[in-house]
């Protein structure tokens, strides 16, 4: 029986196939011996909620039901038989699980432990697709039916609950999200786990954990999505960024055998997560969203064993010796032989006093399908005049009323690629303003209203909009490293021939050798990306740098 997951809409029955397909008798032979074979009884547990590294299991004989304990009712979400598997994305990763195996009927399973499971998907390429795409797809099924054990209660009009369904989205985490704005039976769940309307945005994981308006590291905790991660290993390397560039790193780390982690601030996808169609990224000629890229190479490091830890950000290097350590904000020190940053880069804001109050309240810094719902059929401003700016107007004139877009200069960037130039030229719904800045946000609980300065004319005039996107360019996040290596005058990460001589050996460089390309001036400390001096502030650039790197840190382990 395979239903009643809802799977996308675009399902098919070859879809379906896919989603739950049946082994033959020669690929469950070569999972044989990876595994033992487990005589299972009608009602035993074989996995529950928050259970980390959980088995593989292959259905030789009986059958198992996969059920949703925290929902109402505690749905039955699919029935595997013989020839099935069980598990998705977090059998892979080792996470925690958020859903129930029990057996439904007696039988013997083949159990594979996790990290045999890893190894096999490592070297058996055909299983590796089979498991892999069902995977992938039973994780969509789950998050387009809701089916996870998590329910986040907000409201459109709060900047918290965007950032927290941002969090758990780009996390690729399945979760109901009730708003309380529209839906009006939230009142029942708000009554039942006691809190009120003012505690929003409130998150109920496992139909027990209520976190009233928590950080993304609370909901990160609650979830378990770092549970599978061992703090204490001294790693080959850390990969400090999960943007495209840490991504790759991870990837190619990860499948050449290193013991790798990728450590991000909040979810993986960096600045490219946050637009809505990359179109110059080699192999796509259609385009793809920076969350789906970024997404597909999140599940690819995964798969190669990468460990992932999220919501935490390094705030500092222990320099002075090797292993280096890196210092994350609740103290904790994470050792590794090698690093790689590829912390890339953050939204330049403009000098508006009240500014903060407004973000997520009408200011944003992205323009992803989630926002574009927010402000359909309105008038909205895209400030900026380079590629990023560019890409958010034609992407929310297809929902938007009218798209103001403000450009401080003349004219657009000159590093605006030329089709997009032209998409904005022709487009009506698009109107230009040069020679313009805004000069004041006003609202009450929300932005309301937008006044803007046409320098060319020295008139102010205000505007009854409510949705402005900022798209001004980015500066490099390399707080954290100051005193620890050479970076340029605007904070970018010097590397190889960029770092002079006298910066090189006041830094305290040991070795005989000069730093090799994407070297920092600190051995075995490399950079990549948009956090690099002279980077190209591209995606295919970052994820070019972050691959090579891994060859580089392959060298450099072998010097220790
Ligand atoms: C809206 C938009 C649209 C774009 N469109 C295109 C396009 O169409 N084509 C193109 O080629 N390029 C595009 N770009 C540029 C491209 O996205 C960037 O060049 C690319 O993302 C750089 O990748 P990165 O990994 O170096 O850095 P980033 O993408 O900036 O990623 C850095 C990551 O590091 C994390 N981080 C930062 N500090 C810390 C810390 N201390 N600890 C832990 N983690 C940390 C951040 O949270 C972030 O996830 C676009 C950029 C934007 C903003």
């Amino acid at each position: 029986m395979l239903s009643p997951v809802t799977l996308p809409p675009s399902s098919s029955l070859d879809q379906h196939t896919q989603i739950f397909p049946t082994l033959t008798a020669a690929q469950i032979d070569r999972i044989r011996p990876c595994g033992k074979v487990r005589h299972v009884e009608a009602g035993e547990v074989l996995f529950q909620p928050g259970d980390e590294h959980v088995p593989f299991f292959v259905l030789l004989s009986g059958s198992l039901e996969i059920v949703q304990p925290s929902q109402p009712g505690q749905p039955i979400l699919v029935t595997h038989a013989a020839g099935n598997f069980a598990g998705e994305i977090a059998t892979m990763s080792g996470q925690r699980a958020f859903v129930l195996g029990r057996v439904a009927t007696e039988g013997d399973f083949l159990e594979v432990r996790h990290e045999d499971f890893r190894a096999l998907i490592g070297r058996d390429a055909e299983l590796s697709e089979v498991f892999l795409r069902a995977f992938i797809l039973r994780r969509l099924a789950l998050i387009h039916s809701g089916a996870g054990n998590v329910i986040l209660l907000g409201s459109r009009h709060s900047a918290a609950t965007l950032k927290l369904r941002e969090f758990v989205s780009r996390n690729g985490y399945p979760y109901v999200y009730r708003d309380l704005d529209t839906d009006t039976s939230s009142q029942e769940l708000l009554d039942r786990f006691n809190v009120s309307a003012d505690d929003v945005p409130v998150t109920i994981c496992n139909g027990v954990h209520v976190l009233k308006n928590p950080s993304i590291q609370q909901l990160a905790d609650c979830l378990g999505l770092n549970a599978n991660v061992d703090q204490t290993a001294i790693r080959d390397l850390i990969i400090v960024g999960g943007g495209p560039s840490g991504l790759a790193a991870a990837v190619y780390a990860a499948s050449e055998g290193l013991d790798a982690l990728l450590l991000e601030t909040a979810s993986p996808g960096g600045q490219a997560g946050s637009s809505s169609k990359i179109e110059n990224y080699l192999g796509f000629p259609t385009g793809i969203s920076g969350q789906e890229l970024t997404g597909r190479a999140l599940t690819q490091a995964m798969k190669f064993g990468a460990d992932i830890m999220v919501a935490h950000s390094a705030v500092r290097l222990h320099c002075d010796r090797r292993p280096y350590h890196i210092v994350l904000e609740d103290d904790t020190k994470l050792a590794t032989r090698t690093i790689v940053i590829a912390t890339g880069a953050t939204y330049n804001k403009p000098p508006l006093p009240n500014l903060a109050r407004f973000e997520g309240l009408g200011v944003y810094y992205g323009a992803t399908f989630m926002e574009s719902q927010l402000c359909d059929g309105d008038d909205v401003i895209v400030v900026g005049g380079g590629n990023s700016a560019g890409q958010a107007a034609v992407f929310l004139s297809q929902t938007a009323r009218r798209v103001h877009m403000l450009v401080r200069s003349g004219q657009l960037a000159d590093t605006m690629s030329r089709y997009l130039i032209r998409r904005i030229e022709e487009n009506p719904n698009i109107e230009l303003h040069y020679k313009t800045e805004i000069v004041a946000l006003d609202g009450d609980t929300e932005l309301e209203r937008v006044t803007w300065l046409d320098k060319s004319t020295g008139k102010q005039s205000a505007h009854r909009i409510r949705y402005v996107f900022m798209m001004t360019g980015a500066s490099p996040r390399t707080d954290w490293l100051k005193g620890c290596l050479a970076l340029d005058a605007k904070g970018f990460v010097l590397t190889g021939r960029d770092i002079e001589t006298t910066a090189l050996h006041s830094g305290g460089w040991s070795l005989s050798r000069p730093p090799q390309m994407l070297e920092t001036s600190l051995p075995g400390v490399f950079a990549v990306g948009d956090v690099r001096a002279g980077n190209i502030k591209r995606v295919a650039s970052a994820v070019g740098e972050g691959s090579m790197a891994i060859s580089l840190v392959h060298r450099t382990l072998g010097e220790l």
